[in-house]
C-alpha cells in the first residue's frame, strides 16, 4: 500500500494563534494544540477527527500548548515535548482554569485532563531521536525562542519534515539561538510572524529601552512594562539591571512562577548567573499588596503582555491619566487585543469600560521570533522542496512568500482546514 503524505492546517493558517497541524506520513502526528486569545473570545483549532499516533508540543506559549488537555477529554495519545515545556505549560494550563473560573466561563478541560496529559507525556531532551514505528522517528532541536522551545524533525520512509514552531536564529539575552544541526528535510513548515521585516539591532534597542525607562522615572512617572509572562519579563529585568537603571523594580504576576522554573534549568540558559542575580534583586509583589508600588516613581514589570488581563490592568486603572507615566509594549500585539488598540488608537477596554489612555506609549520590539532574514536562513539550512508558511498574518505571509520565491524556494500558505499533499 502506498502512503500519501499529507498535512492539514487546523489553525494558525494565515493568522497568528491556535497553532495545530496534522501530519500524515502513515503515522498521524499532531504538531501543537494552541488557542487564540482575542479580546472578547478565545478561538480554538479545528477538531481532530482521527486517532493520533503522536502529539508534539513545540513550546509552552498558549498559542501552541493551550488546548492540549482538551484532547484528553476524548481519547489518550502519547505526547512529546521537553521537560521545561511541560513545566511551563502546566503553569499556564492551571492559570487558564483560574481565569475561566474568575470570568464565569466553562473551561475546555479540568485538572483531571491536565493530569492525563502529563501522564501521557514523554519529556524528551534535545537531539534524542525516538521511533514511533520501524520507519518513522521524531527528534527535537532547540528553537532558541523561549525556555524549552523546540523544532520538530520527523523522518519517515517517504518524507522528512521539519516543523519550526516559533524560533529565533540569533541569540538573545537569555537564550542561544536555534540549533543549526537540524539539517536538511524535504518539507519545512515554518512560522512567519515577522516574514515581512527585519528587526532593529538588539543591543541598540536594549540601550534605548533602558534610557527611556530612566527618563520616565526622572520625570516622576511610573514605567509600566506589560510583558509576556514566559520569557520576556525575565529578559527585561535582566536588561534593566545590565543598564543599571536607577529605580526600584517591581515584578508582579505569573512571570514570577515562570522565573522560578527558568532558574531550574541553568544548563539551558546563556547566562544563568546574571539572570539569577537580577531576579533576586527585584521586588516580588504579591496580590493585595500592590499599593506601595505606586508610592514613588517605579518600574513595574508584569503580565499580560497584550494587556488582556493580569495585574497590568490594576496598574493601568490607577495610572492611565498620569501624563508622566509611560507604557512600554515589548512584543507582538495580536489584532483586536488591548495592546494593539492602545498602540493604534490610544484606548483600552477594561471590564466593559473604554479608557482613553493619557500615558505615553511606545513599542519596543523585543521579538523572540525570527526576522525575515532569519526565516530565510532556516530555509537555507533545511533546504526543502517545499516551504509551508504558517503562523503569520495574511499580508505578512504574502510578502514572505515573495521573498522565498526570490530566494528560489517553492512555498505554500494553507488556508484554515486546507489539506496539502506532500508527495
Ligand atoms: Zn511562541
Ligand atoms: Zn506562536
Amino acid at each position: 500500500m502506498s502512503i500519501m503524505v499529507k498535512l492539514k492546517a487546523l489553525g494558525a493558517a494565515r493568522e497568528v494563534g491556535r497553532s495545530s497541524f496534522l501530519l500524515d506520513v502513515g503515522e498521524k502526528i499532531l504538531f501543537d494544540r494552541g488557542i487564540k486569545l482575542g479580546h472578547d473570545e478565545t478561538e480554538y483549532p479545528m477538531l481532530v477527527k482521527t486517532n493520533l499516533d503522536a502529539i508534539v508540543i513545540s513550546h509552552a506559549h498558549l498559542d501552541h500548548s493551550g488546548n492540549l488537555p482538551e484532547l484528553f477529554t476524548k481519547s489518550n495519545s502519547f505526547v512529546y515535548m521537553t521537560m521545561p515545556t511541560l513545566d511551563l505549560s502546566k503553569i499556564l494550563w492551571f492559570d487558564s482554569l483560574k481565569i475561566a473560573k474568575f470570568e464565569g466561563i466553562t473551561p475546555e478541560f479540568s485538572p483531571l485532563e491536565i493530569k492525563k496529559a502529563e501522564k501521557y507525556t514523554f519529556a524528551l531532551p534535545y537531539r534524542k531521536k525516538v521511533f514511533l514505528s520501524e520507519n518513522t522517528s521524531l527528534e527535537l532541536f532547540d528553537a532558541g525562542h523561549i525556555l524549552g522551545s523546540s523544532m520538530v524533525k520527523v523522518e519517515s520512509e517517504k518524507k522528512s519534515v521539519v516543523y519550526s514552531g516559533d524560533y529565533k536564529m540569533q541569540s538573545t539575552r537569555l537564550f542561544n539561538g536555534l540549533d543549526k544541526r537540524i539539517g536538511k528535510a524535504d518539507v519545512l513548515i515554518t512560522e512567519s510572524t515577522y516574514g515581512d521585516r527585519n528587526h532593529s539591532d538588539r543591543k541598540e534597542l536594549e540601550k534605548e529601552f533602558a534610557e527611556e525607562v530612566q527618563e520616565t522615572i526622572n520625570r516622576g512617572g511610573h514605567a509600566m512594562i506589560p510583558a509576556f509572562a514566559v520569557g520576556r519579563s525575565q529578559e527585561l529585568i535582566d536588561i534593566l539591571f545590565e543598564h543599571k537603571v536607577d529605580a526600584e523594580i517591581f515584578f508582579d504576576g505569573m512571570g514570577q512562577k515562570v522565573a522560578r522554573t527558568t532558574l531550574e534549568y541553568p544548563e539551558l540558559l546563556k547566562n544563568p548567573k546574571s539572570l539569577g542575580k537580577a531576579l533576586h534583586l527585584v521586588n516580588w509583589v504579591s496580590k493585595g499588596k500592590r499599593k506601595p508600588v505606586l508610592d514613588k516613581p517605579s518600574i513595574i514589570v508584569t503580565s499580560a503582555g497584550m494587556l488582556e488581563g493580569g495585574p497590568i490592568m490594576w496598574y493601568l486603572k490607577k495610572l492611565y491619566q498620569d501624563k508622566n507615566s509611560k507604557i512600554f509594549l515589548t512584543g507582538y500585539q495580536v489584532e483586536g487585543t488591548n495592546g494593539r488598540k492602545l498602540l493604534e488608537k490610544g484606548i483600552v477596554d477594561i471590564d466593559g469600560e473604554r479608557l482613553k489612555v493619557e500615558n505615553q506609549v511606545k513599542m519596543f520590539d523585543f521579538s523572540a521570533h525570527a526576522s525575515q532574514d532569519e526565516l530565510i536562513d532556516l530555509a537555507k539550512i533545511v533546504n526543502p522542496e517545499l516551504v509551508v508558511c504558517v503562523h503569520g498574518d495574511e499580508k505578512v505571509i504574502n510578502v514572505f512568500q515573495k521573498r522565498l520565491k526570490n530566494e528560489g524556494f517553492n512555498s505554500v500558505a494553507p488556508k484554515l482546514g486546507q489539506e496539502i499533499k506532500l508527495d
